[in-house]
């Protein structure tokens, strides 16, 4: 049996690079400054240090100004209070397009607080419930990066969408279920499986795409999956010191069609394509002062 695809997220987000340096280089002239970034990160973990300097770099490599906002505070209460405020002040800012906001957030600080103090229009990594519903109803909103990168896998990996069978494993709010809601928008028939799911490898082996969002290791292996499936792993995590995905890769690459790495898979064309939901903002923003402007 010859071995999977690599489906591969670089030469992808260097594509998505390319097309987002000269859309900030026509809004940076028209508008006489660059979009705007902030990145808002409440109670510094190193991995999210890491993580976040990425983001920064590769925001700076298009020619976007971004700034990182940190919220301290002596305990949870005192940091919801605070990120709370950077929101305000950030939503208020018209040199500022784009808000994100690091997850996980530290234990006790709610997610609710951010939800109701990030303005939809800068939420561009659609956190906020009216992008969530736009999403879900099938219209224009922010989708969560990660979920959008791994629909553009899919496209990318050249498998019919219309009528596939699709499984996506993990219901969360920022990867699970927006990618279930735009794989059946697209007409593939989705099952969402999770942690209390009774035979995971009996839904899997009659799946075209499987999407793997759980956060366990060798959670999906090569007998799960009928030959020719395409497999994207979005999880990250840290085994024995190396970064591995949900999927155990050698096994389920013998029998795949096209399968992600990771690391190398996803998470390039998650930064990437972050970028492009800020210029997409940015954009929105401005035609929509100028109607102001104009009335
Ligand atoms: P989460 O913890 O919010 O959700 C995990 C989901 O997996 C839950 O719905 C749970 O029911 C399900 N699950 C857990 N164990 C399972 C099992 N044994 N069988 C079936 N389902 C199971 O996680 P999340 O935020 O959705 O992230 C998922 C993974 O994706 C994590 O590894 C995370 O690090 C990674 N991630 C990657 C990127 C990227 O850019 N590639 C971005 C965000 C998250």
């Amino acid at each position: 049996m010859t071995a999977a695809r690599l489906l591969e997220g670089a030469p992808f987000a260097t594509d998505i690079r390319a097309k987002v340096a000269s859309d900030v280089e026509a809004f940076t002239v028209a508008q006489g400054r660059p979009p705007g970034l902030a990145v808002v990160i409440c109670g510094r973990s190193a991995p999210s240090m890491v993580y976040l300097e990425r983001i920064l770099k590769g925001a700076a490599a298009v020619g976007v100004k971004a700034e990182m906002v940190d919220v301290e505070g002596e305990d949870a209460a005192e940091m919801e209070v605070g990120l709370t405020r950077a929101l305000r002040r950030l939503n208020a800012d018209p040199a500022v397009n784009g808000i994100i906001v690091q997850m996980p957030l530290p234990p006790g600080v709610r997610l609710r607080a951010v939800v109701d103090a990030i303005d939809p229009l800068k939420d561009i990594d659609g956190i906020h419930p009216l992008n969530a519903g736009l999403v879900r109803l099938g219209f224009e909103g922010f989708v969560p990066a990660t979920a959008h990168a791994a629909l553009e896998m899919i496209h990318r990996s050249g498998v019919e969408v219309r009528g596939a069978d699709a499984v996506v494993i993990g219901r969360s709010a920022v990867v699970g279920m927006p990618l279930a809601f735009l794989l059946t928008k697209e007409d593939a028939t989705v099952t969402v499986c999770h942690s209390k799911t009774r035979d995971l490898a009996e839904v899997t082996r009659r799946a075209d795409i499987v999407v793997v969002a759980a956060g366990q290791p060798g959670l999906v292996n090569g007998e799960m999956l009928k030959p020719g499936a395409v497999v994207i792993d979005v999880g990250i995590n840290v085994l024995e010191g190396r970064i591995v995905g949900d999927v155990d890769f050698e096994s389920a690459r013998a029998v795949a069609g096209a399968i992600t790495p990771v690391p190398g898979g996803v998470g390039p064309l998650t930064n990437a394509l972050l970028l492009s939901h800020l210029v997409r903002a940015a954009q929105r923003q401005a035609s929509e002062a100028m109607e102001v402007a104009e009335t």
